[in-house]
């Protein structure tokens, strides 16, 4: 007899619609478990977001990574509190996470979705891109500081820091999901004309390592003019790859391009496989519709099966793919995509589809 593949995954829903949507998720991927048979996945509930802080004076325990590395792989939802600034609940709960585990390759699949309506007329067929986003080091590092406090001579500075190492490794890595696509085409943004160090070192390391890719066509693009080519032109474009801040930007741009951010998944990944990877939306906790039950679950659905892809279902999460594909195609669609239905009318209507699977 052989016995089924058992998966530990932590769930950290956070704060706003994050509790909403991973409770949807959870929900759903339980279900596809149950029906498949293939695979047993279990979710244990780990309470780190803002009501946390506001009990313990932190987002996360001082053991936090040690939690975590018990897990195959986790979900988020998302953090932030209206009442908390942004940058505290961001530094306190992902990005105390992101680094120390290593999840520097954080990817984003954008593609138009049923259901959604791609607002460029230039993309009659959709879009279809990959983003690959260095996620440990550059513009959000954290390297810098503040003096003169207060005084009008007050400075400020936020270093990019960037290696030849976490260059390297991130570039191999795009390097080998553009090969992996079918049209095996890779974009690496920069911005060398103006920052003569950092991007300078992307586009060097950019050059040695594509020589090992003789297959996959790139070629390199200053962010200034690649917001131009993804309006202008989008079916030029594959596979991207780029810094932090540059990526944490056009990203959120290929969403809006794709149709809404509330379909939007994305993973960060640790490729070495040492450490657990995590999953979440690329939308926040959007507190003006948090507790209305009207929050978008797709993008959590996506990501859910992009978790399971990873940790070795790829046919789970295909199957999970079709389901709200169907589901979105039907017309079953939140507020934010323009239908009527609510979270849960998402929900249900996904685990009808995911009965079908039987
Ligand atoms: P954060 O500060 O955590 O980034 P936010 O309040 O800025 O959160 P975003 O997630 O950035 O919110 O989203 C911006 C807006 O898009 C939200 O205010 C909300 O109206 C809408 N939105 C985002 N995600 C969803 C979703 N899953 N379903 C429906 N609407 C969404
Ligand atoms: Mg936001």
């Amino acid at each position: 007899m052989t016995s089924k593949p058992a998966y530990r995954i932590a769930s950290i829903p956070g704060d706003g619609i994050g509790t909403e949507v991973v409770a949807a998720a959870i929900q759903v991927v339980e279900k596809l478990a149950k029906t498949l048979e293939t695979f047993q996945i279990e979710f244990t509930h780990i309470p780190w977001g803002t009501a946390y802080y506001k009990q313990n004076g932190r987002y996360v325990p001082e053991d936090c990574l040690d939690i975590l590395r018990k897990f195959d792989a986790g979900l988020f939802g998302a953090v932030g509190a209206p009442d908390v600034p942004d940058h505290i609940s961001l530094w306190g709960l992902l990005l105390a996470i992101r680094g120390p585990l290593q999840l520097y390759a954080n990817v984003r699949p954008v593609r138009t979705f049923p259901g959604t309506k791609c607002p460029l007329n230039t993309a009659t067929d959709g879009i279809d891109w990959l983003l690959v986003r260095e996620n440990s080091e550059g513009e959000y590092s954290g390297q810098g500081g503040r003096s003169h406090i207060g005084q009008p001579w007050e400075a400020a500075t936020e270093v990019a820091m960037f290696t030849r190492v976490g260059i390297e490794r991130i570039m191999r890595f795009a390097f080998e999901t553009a090969q992996s696509r079918p049209k095996k085409q890779l974009t690496v943004v920069t911005k060398s004309n103006s920052m003569r160090n950092g991007m300078v070192l992307w586009d060097e390391v950019a050059a040695q390592v594509a020589r090992g890719f003789p297959d996959v066509k790139w070629d390199k693009m200053l962010v200034d003019a690649m917001t131009v080519r993804m309006v202008a032109n989008p079916q030029s474009i594959d596979t991207i790859v780029g810094t932090n801040l540059h990526m944490d930007i056009l990203s959120d741009l290929a969403a809006a391009l794709a149709g809404s951010i509330g379909v939007a998944p994305s993973s960060n990944l640790d490729p070495t496989r040492k450490n657990p990877s995590l999953f979440e939306p690329v939308h926040g906790s959007a507190f003006d519709i948090t507790g209305k039950g009207i929050a978008n679950p797709v993008a959590t659905f996506w990501s859910a099966a992009e978790m399971l892809s990873w940790v070795g279902e790829k046919d789970a999460a295909a199957k999970l793919m079709l389901c709200v594909e169907n589901v979105c195609s039907a017309g079953i669609l939140t507020p934010d995509l323009g239908g009527t239905a609510n979270t849960q009318g998402v929900v249900d209507a996904v685990i009808a589809e995911i009965e079908k699977l039987k």
